[in-house]
């Protein structure tokens, strides 16, 4: 049976495929403003054009003295003819024979072709020469004006996904006000008889529902709007119900209830629904009954109950599928490769490729090209402490029993 099952990358295959397909036109997309200040993870809706040149003058990026390369070459005393400091306006022009002291992110005056550093020079009684064996070049410590960006260029594209470095930018650009896309709204739709929500005390035989509030941080990071609907009892009434309601969001995600178990009814509850499945199950550990499909214009993931399964399963295949639906460029998954500290001695399930969970430093050591990672100690899918000391999933190929310390591995990234 398992065999009949898609592998890792053939699963990668169908749901980038699919994620493709699902991608809305720009045009199909609610646009909606945002305070540049609130813009940190949403999707850029319109292009950010250069309201001016970036730098906007020649700028000098030392404290120092501008000059002619020239003549501070020769090592000779320049007279200081004046000072700009960053925020005035340019001065000069420079009168030959002269210099012109500067600071750090000032406008350069007309006719200097270079700055030198204060620390290079010495000065005396209104004058300042270059130190020897120093010498200038012209464009020494000076951006030219537009060296970044000219007025009019585009300088992101729609489907930016926000972070610090395109607010600065947007700040930048004068934008205190940003056109995104809405994101996608997602219902999170956790099944199971024995699941209470996290204010509750758990009966016996009860355990509290984790997995809404993991895939609503999930769903956040991936560019979608959370949904998180009352957990649904392992029956056939009110999986219908609940789905009912889901039906109205752009994507679903429900966890539990996909394994062959006598109460995993989640499958025939979307069956009866009309939905189209991608795949029922991929040779994956953790994660392998992992469902993917359709309902007419709601895309959706039956997740594996079991918390790193859900985690796992939406990394590697939730969130392209998000990605693309909330507009954004890149969809995933993020891999990276690593150096393994220790070998691994897990028992490997033939045919399955498998993500544990691990901890990478990341600081690569002296000489070391790459950053170490190594298998958290777990007690297998449920285990929520280990997911929450690790930081990555090692990826383990299928058929390959261990990997011996010092290889290089790669790694999935949360
Ligand atoms: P299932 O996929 O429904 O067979 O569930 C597999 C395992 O995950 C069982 O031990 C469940 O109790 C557990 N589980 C299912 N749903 C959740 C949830 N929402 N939060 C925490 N654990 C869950
Ligand atoms: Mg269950």
């Amino acid at each position: 049976m398992s065999s009949a099952l898609p592998s890792y990358q053939q699963a990668a295959d169908i749901v980038a495929a699919s994620a493709a397909r699902l991608a809305p036109s720009r045009a199909a997309q609610v646009v909606e403003q945002v305070a540049l200040g609130e813009s940190a993870g949403r999707v850029l809706a319109r292009a950010l054009m250069a309201d001016r040149d970036q730098p906007p003058f020649a700028r000098s990026t030392r404290d120092g003295f501008a000059c002619r390369a020239a003549e501070a070459s020769a090592h000779e005393f320049l007279t200081i003819a004046g000072a700009t400091r960053a925020g005035e306006a340019p001065g000069g022009p420079l009168p030959p024979h002269a210099a012109w002291e500067i600071m750090t992110g000032a406008p350069i005056p007309a006719g200097a072709d270079a700055v030198v550093m204060v620390e290079h020079v010495e000065t005396a009684s209104g004058s300042v020469r270059l130190l020897p064996p120093r010498s200038a070049s012209a464009g020494d410590n000076i951006v030219p004006q537009g060296a970044q960006a000219r007025a009019g260029d585009e300088l992101l594209a729609p489907g930016a996904a926000i972070t610090f470095a395109q607010i600065a930018l947007a700040a930048e650009c004068g934008a205190p006000v940003l056109e995104v896309f809405r994101p996608p709204r997602v219902a999170i739709l956790a099944t199971g008889d024995e699941l209470v929500p996290v204010e509750a005390t758990p009966g016996p035989g009860q355990i509290r529902n984790s997995n809404a509030p993991m895939l609503a941080a999930l769903v956040v990071a991936a560019g979608g709007a959370p949904w998180v609907l009352p957990a649904a009892a392992d029956t056939a009434d009110a999986l219908d119900a609940a789905l009912c309601q889901a039906a109205t969001a752009e994507f679903l995600l429900i966890s539990g209830g996909v394994s062959a178990g006598k109460f995993d009814l989640v499958e025939p509850a979307l069956a009866r629904l009309g939905a189209q499945f991608h795949f029922t199950g991929v040779r994956i550990q953790p994660g392998k009954p992992l469902v993917f499909g359709e309902l007419p214009g709601l895309p959706f993931f039956g997740l594996p109950g079991n918390p790193v399964s859900s985690a796992v399963t939406f990394l590697l295949f939730g969130a392209p599928v998000l990605a693309a639906l909330s507009g954004r460029q890149q969809h995933g998954p993020r891999f990276a490769l690593a150096r393994l500290a220790a070998d691994t001695d897990r028992r490997a399930k033939p045919g399955l490729t498998r993500f544990l969970p691990a901890s990478c430093t990341f600081s690569a050591g002296a000489g070391q090209l790459l950053p170490e990672v190594a298998l958290i100690p777990w007690q297998g899918s449920g285990d929520l402490a280990a997911l929450a000391r690790s930081n990555c999933f090692l990826v383990i190929p299928e058929d390959t029993p261990t990997l011996e310390a010092g290889a290089t591995v790669q790694i999935l990234l949360p």
